[in-house]
């Protein structure tokens, strides 16, 4: 066992630290290899102390919210792998204003809200993600995005600490932001301004998109959302099928039959067949269209 691996377990007194951990059960797509070590973090405090040691030893870090939207190499990866645990999933209210912590399930918030009478924010629930994931992503669906709703964000950054930072000097973009663990960064919570809406208005519409949902995305197999973003005044769907990709099959991964811009894992798929798909979707519709495709999905 490395060396930085017991200096963690030894510093870290609230979080768990897992070495050699499989992440494929802590992701939708159920693809992808190890982590050299997963720390579920239990506190601001250990999380000021994993940096310490983080910087000091030139560790990689990378952060996972639900999973929902990225791809785990075979290979695995290297350096440590941060969840937020419930430390991180506390929700309060004060009038309109939601803060919640980015552990927090997008299910969970858009429940709780409803319960609160507020609404607006009701597109989460058919993002399978966490709070963080969907701030640092900017997820969104129908005619809604988290950035439209945040007020302040609660990050840390390495060398800098935690700030509660102003939502309005950030520029969040179609399904991304400068907020993703890739930057370095981590959301640890948000603060939202919701509606006051009728409860049985806002059950309505979480209804209705549950049920779009069930009727046109793949249900049977494990998958990642949207696999591309959707170029300008199209969609990516149409284009794959348009490029006769609809139902592709790579050893265990598939260009789903339902949905052009999902690949489902029909089982043991690997990381390398997911790429393979993807490569092979940019190439044929850029050749057919002269589009290309820029991925959604986060490939760590
Ligand atoms: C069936 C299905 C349907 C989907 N539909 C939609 C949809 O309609 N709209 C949509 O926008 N997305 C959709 N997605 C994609 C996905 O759910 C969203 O992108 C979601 O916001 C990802 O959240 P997560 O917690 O799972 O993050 P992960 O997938 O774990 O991580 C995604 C990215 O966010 C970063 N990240 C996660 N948490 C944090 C944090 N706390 N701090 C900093 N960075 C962080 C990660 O490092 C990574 O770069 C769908 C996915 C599935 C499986």
């Amino acid at each position: 066992m490395k060396d930085w691996v017991d200096k963690l377990r030894d510093t870290l007194r609230d979080s768990a630290v897992r070495p050699q951990a499989p992440l494929r059960p802590l992701t939708t797509l159920r693809i992808g290899g190890p982590a050299e070590c997963l720390v579920e973090l239990g506190s601001e405090a250990d999380l000021l102390a994993l940096f310490d040691l983080i910087e000091s030893a030139a560790l990689p870090f990378l952060v996972l919210g639900k999973g929902s939207n990225v791809l785990v190499p075979d290979e695995g990866v290297k350096g440590v792998v941060i969840r937020l645990g419930k430390a991180f999933q506390r929700i309060g209210r004060q009038e309109n204003l939601i803060s919640a912590g980015a552990g927090c399930a997008n299910g969970g918030f858009v429940e709780q809200s409803r319960k609160w009478g507020l609404g607006g924010m009701e597109f989460l629930i058919a993002v399978p993600g966490t709070i963080g994931g969907a701030i640092a992503m900017n997820a969104g669906a129908h005619d809604g995005e988290t950035a439209q709703f945040l007020q302040a964000v609660r990050v840390f950054r390495a060398g800098e600490g935690i700030k509660t930072q102003d939502a309005g000097g950030i520029l969040f973009a179609y399904r991304t932001s400068p907020l993703r663990g890739q930057e370095g960064v981590l959301v640890l919570g948000g603060e939202f301004r919701l509606k006051n809406m009728d409860g049985q208005d806002i059950k309505h519409r979480i209804r209705t998109f549950q049920s779009y949902r069930r009727e046109t995305q793949p249900r049977d197999f494990p998958n990642c959302g949207s696999i591309f973003k959707n170029p300008p005044g199209d969609f990516a769907a149409r284009l794959i099928e348009e490029a006769g990709l609809k139902g592709e099959i790579l050893g265990g991964a598939q260009v789903s039959e339902v949905h052009a811009n999902f690949i489902v894992n029909r089982g043991g798929a690997s990381s390398a067949e997911v790429l393979a798909l993807v490569d092979l979707a940019r190439k044929r519709v850029y050749s057919l269209n002269q589009v290309e495709l820029e991925l959604e999905l986060q490939v760590l």
